[in-house]
């Protein structure tokens, strides 16, 4: 079995599923007591978001750079950054390690393809929602994607950092994010991703008939074939 190293704590409320769906997931394929070789790296997310509110994305990256290399270190086959947002730098984290980095965004596009998604909406944080570093990886295949309009994008960025990463779920809150997918699929997304690993904490696919791309649950998925790959 591989061992698969998680660069998590961005928050740790999303990083308790992908530990949780991953040994799920290793259980389902081998049953018993199988579970996954994992190693974690859970940093402090309160000093990686004031590099991100202040922009300052190099020290984002140093502080994820050095947690790889002890990933790395520590005996990981490959690497998985738990969170959407920190993609941003995942070419710098990347280029201070010698093993794969699988990067949510390019496994969020595989998923769409094999739907045959052409347009999708993509909620996430303010920086997923409005930079191209996440888009740029899904239009580049050809898929189109469609975000919330400023005021959605303002409340689901709210309700990401002051409700979901501190564990709070409000139904309120729940209601306004289904709102903002029905208005995306009123504007032709065929589907959404969940483009942030705290959102299926709030919505899950039985809550609506627009289908959803959950981005914790496909890089999840993605790391047991590989623990699990010859
Ligand atoms: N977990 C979130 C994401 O997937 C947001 C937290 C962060 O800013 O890293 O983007």
């Amino acid at each position: 079995m591989k061992t698969v190293g998680l660069l998590g704590g961005m928050s740790w409320e999303s990083t308790v599923d992908y530990y949780k769906l991953i040994n799920e997931g290793v259980k389902a394929r081998l049953g018993g007591l199988h579970s996954a070789q994992c190693l974690l790296y859970s940093v402090e997310f309160a000093e990686v978001e004031a590099c991100q509110s202040s922009g300052n994305w190099d020290r984002a990256a140093e502080i994820l750079s050095q947690a790889a290399v002890r990933l790395e270190g520590a005996g990981a086959d490959f690497l998985l950054i738990c969170t959407n947002t920190m993609h941003k730098v995942a070419d710098q984290v990347a280029a201070s390690i010698s093993i794969p980095l699988i990067h949510i965004a390019q496994v969020t596009a595989e998923a769409l393809e094999a739907q045959q998604i052409q347009t999708v909406g993509l909620l996430g944080t303010r920086y997923t929602m409005e930079q191209a570093f996440y888009k740029e990886k899904l239009e580049e295949r050809g898929i189109r994607v469609l975000v919330p309009e400023a005021p959605g994008r303002e409340l689901v960025n709210r309700v990401i950092f002051q409700e979901l990463c501190l564990g709070q779920i409000r139904p309120e809150s729940k209601q306004a994010f289904l709102r903002e997918m029905d208005a995306l699929a009123a504007r032709g997304a065929q589907g959404v991703i969940l483009g942030c690993t705290e959102i299926g904490m709030l919505v899950a696919q039985q809550d609506t008939a627009i289908p959803l791309f959950d981005t914790t649950r496909l890089h999840a998925q993605r790391a047991v074939e590989l623990v699990l790959a010859d």
